[in-house]
């Protein structure tokens, strides 16, 4: 909700103009109380999570063989029962859990000091907090993911997560509820070190679940922008520790490589990527017939 009761009163105490996307947040927002701008994240949740994994399914389950190329479990086909499930179990946790935590956080929201005013925050100043959001969260959900590795947290809580051993879009959120909701709070330990607009914090749940998507996406596609972030792990990076499942003690980190690198956890993962190189380099000279089952043995390239 704005201070302000119009434009013209926004203007005079800003000293300037509005710009355009500061008249449009002073109509959508003016009346609106804090607490409902906050709660808009939850729709976004649901947007998300139903309508970014959308596409992919349907081809996955109507023109398979279009995709083998890129899957990396193709021996792998999940039937629609499977997905129906996912998303069901999914929306499910949603509802019960992550919806109620989001309400109940609308007083910590205020107490870090999440701003819903005018002026609107400048592009670089919204970038240089995601990039911090997004650092902080990887380095929390790398200790978090790597605890419920152990014997106690694993059979608990975080095998739920693991079902999926080739997984696919819907099954990012797919966990046990108590892990939604531990993983849940590393996302609220940026926006607190760096607080910033609810604009802000609305792109970062967004764009924090659109990467979790694409990372469980089951799929490896060359040409994706995200191929570009640096130290960026993706969809080929977890799937492996999926992959790999209960016994996995490579591949923590959720969004980034850097946090396995530095505390030795993607050994098993390198060593594998060395060993397909060497396959198919016998391949290639023509020595040997290489594995048929092995995981991601379908990419033509390391
Ligand atoms: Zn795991
Ligand atoms: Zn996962």
């Amino acid at each position: 909700m704005l201070l302000y009761e119009t434009i013209a009163a926004a203007e005079a105490a800003l000293g300037r103009n509005l710009t355009a996307a500061e008249a449009l947040w002073f109509r959508y927002s003016a009346q609106m109380p804090d607490y409902l701008l906050y709660s808009h994240n939850l729709i976004f949740l649901f947007i998300v999570f139903t309508l970014v994994p959308l596409p992919l399914a349907l081809l996955e389950l109507r023109l398979p063989s279009t995709l083998v190329p890129y899957k990396l479990q193709p021996k792998v086909q999940l039937p629609p029962a499977s997905f129906f499930k996912c998303y069901k179990d999914v929306m499910r946790a949603f509802l019960l859990v992550v919806g109620p935590l989001q309400l109940f956080s609308y007083p910590s929201i205020k107490f870090v000091g999440i701003r819903t005013g005018l002026p609107l925050p400048s592009a670089a100043e919204m970038a240089a907090q995601l990039v911090v959001y997004f650092l902080v969260e990887d380095y929390g959900n790398y200790w978090i993911h790597r605890l419920l590795h152990g014997r106690w947290g694993y059979e608990k809580i975080h095998r739920v997560h693991h079902e999926f051993t080739a997984p696919m879009g819907f099954a990012a959120p797919y966990a046990h509820w108590a892990e939604v909701l531990i993983l849940g709070i590393p996302s609220f330990v940026g926006p607190a070190i760096a607080p910033g607009h609810m604009i802000t914090f609305w792109l970062w749940i967004i764009l924090r679940q659109v990467e979790a998507i694409e990372t469980h996406s089951g799929y490896d596609f060359p040409l994706s922008p995200t191929k570009y972030i640096p130290f960026y792990g993706g969809a080929e990076y977890h799937d492996y520790h999926h992959y790999v499942g209960g016994q996995s003690q490579s591949n923590f980190a959720s969004v980034f490589t850097y946090c396995d690198y530095i505390y030795g956890t993607d050994k098993g993962y390198r060593y594998r990527k060395a060993h397909l190189a060497k396959l198919k380099e016998q391949w290639a000279t023509g020595g040997q017939n290489g594995e048929a089952n092995g995981w991601n043995q379908n990419k033509k390239s390391e």
